[in-house]
């Protein structure tokens, strides 16, 4: 696996690969790596000739400055963990690197930004479109591989792959949880070890909820769900949303005809976790 830290070696490498036609599939991510970021470093690899992955804490995604500051940082045990899935290459660049002046920029994602993370985290998504746009003009992928666990934030970079016309597709992947139901997330390697033990309660009831939607109507479900999780001494509920798949407006009624998907997220002493689950 070749790790490269400047972003003008790897233009270099890409530009050697796409000459030999070889197709490329990305994941970008923020480090911290477990078997969730490995799910899309094989989905990659099984889909295109070569797996290229970055890792970068991107502080522009952050609104809050101690969630940056406390983000976990592993890039050697990062490094080992690519290497063993097979991944190709990596990009670990410096902040420098990435924003070597302000941008900028501004992005228009009509609703998708202004509810759910968009609302809680003003500005996160566009830092997140910020780094996206820099990381896929430096890699110009084929493919690139995200996560449904950040369900809002795989809708907003198919938006931005549209208004950008970049010629990558977006592939949304599952979410990896662990034996108890709890979303694989960097930031669970925060949580104490109480506190790990009450965050399974968010899945366990998302789970549920899907089956209590069979009995409540919407609106009863969602105040289920955020009573039950709020029960938990240790859990706070940001919000419960249940929206439809393409558009994240509201649904209001389970005979909509829609993609229905329920995202949450939940605090947790100083630490937000973020899951969610599709309704049928
Ligand atoms: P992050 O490092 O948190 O920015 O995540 C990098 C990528 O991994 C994003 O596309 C995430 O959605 C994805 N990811 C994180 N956790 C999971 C998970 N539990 N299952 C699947 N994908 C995940």
């Amino acid at each position: 696996m070749k790790v490269f830290e400047n972003k003008a070696d790897l233009i270099f490498e890409i530009n050697s690969l796409k000459q030999q036609s070889k197709a490329i599939g990305f994941v970008p991510t923020m480090g911290a790596l477990h078997k969730g970021h490995i799910s899309l470093i094989t989905i990659s690899k099984n889909n295109n000739d070569i797996t290229i992955a970055s890792i970068f804490v991107n502080p522009t995604q952050f609104n809050d400055k101690k969630d940056y500051q406390r983000y976990p940082r592993i890039l050697s045990d990062d490094i080992k963990m690519l290497e063993k899935a097979g991944c190709d290459i990596v990009f670990t660049p410096t902040e420098e690197e990435m924003y070597p002046e302000a941008d900028n920029r501004q992005f228009d994602f009509g609703n998708l930004d202004k509810v759910m993370e968009g609302k809680f985290r003003p500005g996160h998504f566009r830092g997140v479109a910020l780094i996206v746009s820099k990381l896929f003009d430096i890699v110009t992928p084929d493919k690139a591989y995200f996560g449904e666990k950040d369900f809002q934030q795989v809708t907003v970079l198919k938006h931005l792959v549209t208004i950008m016309r970049y010629p990558i597709e977006i592939i949304s992947c599952p979410i990896i949880r662990e034996h108890d139901g709890l979303a694989m997330s960097s930031r669970n390697m925060l949580l104490t070890k109480e506190e790990r033990e009450h965050v399974s309660l968010i899945s366990k009831t998302l789970f549920e909820a899907r089956e209590i939607a069979k009995k409540l109507n919407v609106e009863e479900t969602k105040n289920w769900v955020i009573q039950q999780i709020n029960s938990d001494s240790l859990l706070k509920v940001e919000y419960f949303e249940i929206v439809n798949d393409i558009n994240l407006e509201s649904i209001h009624d389970w005979s909509q005809n829609e993609n229905k998907v329920g995202c949450i997220a939940v605090h947790v002493g100083n630490i937000r976790l973020i899951d969610n689950v599709r309704f049928y």
